[in-house]
């Protein structure tokens, strides 16, 4: 029989590649999503509840409906800059509404659970790349939110047995390669995606946060890694999990670090237009250099992306834009197409 799977924030970027992997690669899926950021069309509709996580009632009663193996976790705020004016908002979504979810799967017994980190747990690093060993000493109310939810799930495990692998993502980035699925943030605050608009003429100039970083080019240096190669080592962590596998925490990055100005640049030679930059202040709660090491989950659960190129990252994500931007120009056809005057 096939495994049930529910993954929480499955109409939202990462969340809904997950399911569509999860249904190719044999597994049931229920989707628990707020529509808060995420997207109806993104999900399958006969899979999608609607609702938090942090609603016990709801969660309650999804379990006792539902035969559910094990709970992927990707319901959460991710801005970096949001979460430095806003902090509330972050502790009570990804810290406090993930602790009723958790006690929830620990009171029907389902002890599987797949947690969406970040590398922001790591705050500032004393040296790249990172290792999973390294302190943790998030520098902004997102990366501490997940930090937080990474100590409840020890404790839960050697308390109560719930088993958990957890994920530290870098920057996730690229779309679907089919094309069928991207990245659509509203507001968008992300790099490539704001580069994808500034390219397609939808945004004026991109911002750079901060050219005096102690960088090669004085620009941020992140670790961009593809949402399929990220959704590919979930399933291997869920697949471990569910042949008894323990407690556990990989990095996922590419190990290669690209500056703001390499991304724009790359951006500019995969789109073939220009892309207008300004001087920007440095954003709050932004670290220097990311880089992932991520030998950890190679060796262990046998990851291989197969994204790793900048390239091919921001083509796939450059592909769904031009797909979002002719089915706009289709609708707006529609829309705007004179209604006969009565007479
Ligand atoms: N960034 C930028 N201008 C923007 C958006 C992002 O310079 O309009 C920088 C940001 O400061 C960081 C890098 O791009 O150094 C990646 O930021 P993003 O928000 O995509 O991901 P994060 O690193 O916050 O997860």
């Amino acid at each position: 029989m096939k495994q049930k799977v529910l993954v929480a924030g499955g109409a939202g970027y990462i969340g809904s590649h997950m399911v569509k992997d999860l249904l190719a690669n044999g597994y049931e899926v229920l989707v628990l999503d707020n529509l808060s950021k995420g997207h109806r069309d993104a999900v399958p509709h006969e899979r999608l509840v609607l609702g938090n996580i942090g609603d016990r009632d709801l969660v309650e009663t999804l379990f006792d409906q539902h035969a559910i193996a094990a709970v992927m976790h990707f319901a959460a705020f991710i801005e970096v800059g949001e979460s430095v004016r806003e902090p509330e908002k972050y502790y009570r979504n990804n810290f406090a509404e993930t602790l009723v979810l958790l006690d929830a799967m620990r009171r029907h017994g389902i002890a599987r659970f797949i947690f969406s980190s970040t590398a922001a747990v790591y705050g500032t690093p004393k040296q790249t790349p990172i290792t999973e060993d390294h302190p943790l000493h998030p520098i902004n109310p997102y990366g501490a939110s997940k930090a937080m939810v990474e100590q409840v799930l020890k404790d839960f495990d050697s308390a109560y047995g719930l088993k958990s692998i957890v994920l530290r993502y870098f920057n996730a980035a690229g779309a679907d390669p089919d094309g069928e699925l991207g990245e659509r943030h509203d507001p968008e605050t992300h790099l490539i995606p704001l580069v994808l608009d500034a390219a397609a003429g939808a945004r004026d100039a991109i911002a750079i946060f901060g050219q005096d970083y102690d960088t090669p080019d004085g620009t941020c240096i992140r670790d961009y890694i593809h949402v399929a190669d990220l959704c590919q080592a979930h399933r291997l962590a869920l697949d471990a999990l569910l042949q008894g596998g323990e407690f556990n925490i990989y990095n996922l990055g590419n190990g290669r670090g690209f500056s703001v100005r390499e991304v724009i640049d790359a951006a500019a030679a995969v789109t073939e237009s220009q892309i207008p930059c300004r001087a920007a202040p440095r954003r709050p709660g932004d670290p220097p250099r990311l880089i992932a090491d991520s030998t950890k989950a190679k060796r262990e659960l046998g990851w291989t992306p197969e994204y790793t190129d900048l390239a091919t990252i921001i083509r796939h994500a450059w592909q769904f834009r031009q797909r979002c931007m002719a089915a706009e120009s289709t609708v707006s056809r529609t829309t705007d197409s004179p209604t006969p005057l009565s007479t």
